[in-house]
């Protein structure tokens, strides 16, 4: 059995926070719970979450913020946004906000807990394990390190991202765009040097690749970006 997933509830009605909060515990949930934006996104930093319940009108920071100076901090917990309007809606579609879903008051539990399902569900997929073995490689992320034919060697943060990346996206293939988003956090990122991405894509193989100049595991795809062709063990 796995161990329960932890949810940060930021609301500041009484009411719809201690249900919710009920509710959840009940279904099997860890809940944590904020009354304002200010403490929510104090505990939401911390990143000890697998989701957070997030309420848009709130004292001293509102959802619209909150969530994005999350993502500014580059924490990347999942959003469910509990909104009150209509108009709400429309600025979370409009402003393409990081938030995975939302759903609107009054809801049910039973949706919400739904919603909640689905988006866990979705990230248990992209999910990257801690230790993966690529190849030859053993990749402790974590670490930021990896066995080589038994040679330790060290990556940096940034390495260890771009090939939690591939791996993330081994079914398709990832544009400089898409990785300078991403991995960097530039956002519209094509008024950024997409050289930048080259020069790690080269430093990277350096480490992971027998042959650097013909590459096994970050492949180059002729105008249009990489793809990850390395073999998970
Ligand atoms: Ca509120």
């Amino acid at each position: 059995m796995s161990e329960k997933k932890r949810i940060l509830l930021i609301e500041d009605e009484e009411a719809i926070s201690m249900g919710v909060s009920d509710a959840l515990s009940s279904t099997g949930y860890d809940v944590q719970c904020a009354a304002d934006g200010k403490v929510g996104l104090e505990l939401g930093l911390t990143g000890a979450h697998d989701l957070i319940l997030l309420d848009i009108m709130l004292p001293f920071v509102d959802g619209f913020e909150l969530a994005k100076r999350l993502r500014d901090k580059r924490v990347f917990t999942p959003i469910i946004m509990l909104t009150a309007k209509g108009s709400e809606v429309d600025k979370i579609k409009g402003l393409s906000i990081a938030a995975d879903d939302y759903i609107t008051k009054p809801f049910s539990i039973k949706e919400l807990i739904a919603r909640i399902h689905a988006v866990l569900r979705r990230v248990d997929q992209k999910n990257v394990p801690n230790t993966v073995r690529v190849n030859d490689l053993v990749i402790n992320f974590p670490r930021l390190e990896m066995t080589k034919d038994g040679t330790l060697i060290e990556l940096t943060k940034k390495e260890a991202e771009i090939l939690r990346y591939f791996i993330e996206h081994k079914e398709k293939v990832v544009s400089r765009e898409e990785l300078l988003e991403n991995v960097w956090g530039y956002k519209g990122a094509h008024n950024v040097e997409t050289r930048t991405v080259d020069i790690h894509i080269v430093k990277l193989r350096s480490k992971i690749e027998n042959d650097p100049n013909t590459p096994n595991i970050i492949k180059t795809v002729r105008s249009k970006g990489y793809k990850f062709d390395g073999v998970i063990k």
